[in-house]
């Protein structure tokens, strides 16, 4: 691990690096990708091969580039501003799978077993299953169940909504494990399990060039070993990776309104009306200050929320939520205003601000929608201290 100024030089400069690649060779196809609803793995898989950008928080021993999370969540927040499906593939694989399975067995001090290093090491494309047709912000409704056998566990149950769920290699399922509602475990398993059988979801208004998959669990075996952490004590690295998580999506958010203030920006200095650009008209004037300021707002309060997690700061989860909340609307806001400022080209595929406009409410459901985000934060801030 480098130290923290180390850290930032390499993080400025993969930034970059990342911005300029994903404008060369995401841009050209991402239009067509997300018309056709298309995860083109083949190109994803660049990232790793092109960029290094697989195991970002990984040590060394196991292939990856011993970061801190920061620098992943800059790099998911450079790729959103071109093209966020492919970032969210990229948050589900290195956040939400790889992240994930390290820290747990960091935290729960026993050592991992040698095929989840393995899978780690070879940097498969990765995804995590907590959503259940019939769970979502209610997640300890799971009744996805894993019960112990012989040699192993037997899973039963249906996960939907999963990222990088068909096309994934392995993924980090949570299921019930007992008959208390905290009684949940975390399991990996790997997509050539018997008893898994995996379907893409329905349509989607947005991330097109992302997957989402329904992942159907029926006498699925898996092996002893495919217990990540302990028995029952699933929430843990369920809520505090849901933190990270929510840092990622808020970076998705931000990236989304940066690319659509620059657009504006842009277009708002060319495009005449009455002889002068429209830029010069007090109403687009306050559509393009305030989508600059809440941008600015965005990206500072997200940085807030990074280093809180970075310190281990005991607000970190609340402010992970606010982080969220205030990035996911505003990134929806400012991309309705980029719609708004190109007139009849924002609201065509012309420009890309449909797509982002698109793409950004996701980020008010995923990874916890606004108004769970709403109760969680008006829980913790009232709570007696
Ligand atoms: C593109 C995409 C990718 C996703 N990727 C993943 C993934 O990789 N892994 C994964 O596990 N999940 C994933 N999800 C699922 C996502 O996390 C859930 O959709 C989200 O948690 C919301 O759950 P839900 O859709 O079941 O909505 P519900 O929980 O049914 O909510 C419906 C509405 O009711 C509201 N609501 C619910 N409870 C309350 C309450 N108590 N008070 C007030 N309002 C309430 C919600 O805010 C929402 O407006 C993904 C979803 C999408 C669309």
């Amino acid at each position: 691990m480098c130290s923290r100024h180390e850290q930032d030089e390499v993080k400025r400069v993969l930034v970059e690096s990342v911005c300029g690649w994903a404008r060369e060779n995401l841009g050209p196809s991402v239009k067509a990708r997300d018309a056709a609803g298309m995860f083109d793995r083949s190109l994803y898989m660049r990232l790793g091969s092109e960029l290094g950008l697989f195991g970002v928080t990984l040590p060394e021993a196991l292939d990856g580039a011993g970061l801190d999370v920061s620098v992943t969540i800059a790099v998911i927040e450079a790729l959103s501003m071109t093209d966020p499906g492919i970032a969210m593939s990229y948050l589900s694989q290195e956040l939400l799978f790889s992240h994930q399975l390290y820290w747990t067995w960091q935290a729960c001090g026993d050592a991992m077993p040698e095929r989840h290093a393995a899978l780690l090491k070879h940097h498969v494309l990765g995804g995590m299953a907590m959503t259940e047709p019939n769970a979502g912000t209610d997640v300890l409704g799971m009744r996805t169940t894993a019960v112990e056998t012989s040699d192993g566990y037997r899973i039963d149950g249906v996960k939907q909504w999963i990222t990088n769920g068909p096309e994934g290699d392995a993924f980090l399922v949570y299921a019930r494990t007992g008959e208390a509602r905290r009684a949940i475990s975390l399991f990996l398993v790997t997509a050539d399990c018997p008893g898994l059988e995996r379907s893409p979801c329905d349509e989607k208004m947005g991330m097109r060039t992302s997957s989402t998959g329904v992942l159907m669990f029926q006498d699925c075996r898996i092996p002893r070993d495919a217990l990540v952490g302990k028995l029952h004590e699933g929430l843990r690295p369920m809520l505090r990776n849901l933190a990270v998580e929510r840092l990622g999506l808020a970076a998705q958010s931000c990236g989304i309104a940066r690319a659509c203030f620059e657009i504006m920006r842009g277009y708002s200095a060319q495009r005449m009306a009455f002889g002068r650009p429209i830029a010069e008209f007090g109403q687009i004037q306050r559509m393009l200050s305030e989508s600059y300021s809440v941008c600015r707002a965005m990206h500072a309060l997200l940085e807030e929320g990074v280093s809180e997690i970075l310190s281990g700061s005991s607000d970190a989860s609340v402010t992970a939520d606010a982080v969220k909340l205030f990035c996911a609307s505003s990134g929806e806001r400012v991309s309705r205003d980029a719609v708004q400022v190109l007139g009849a080209n924002g609201y065509s595929s012309a420009y890309p601000v449909e797509r982002l406009h698109r793409d950004s409410i996701l980020l008010s459901i995923g990874g916890g929608t606004n108004e769970a985000l709403q109760k969680n934060l008006s829980r913790l801030l009232t709570r007696p201290s």
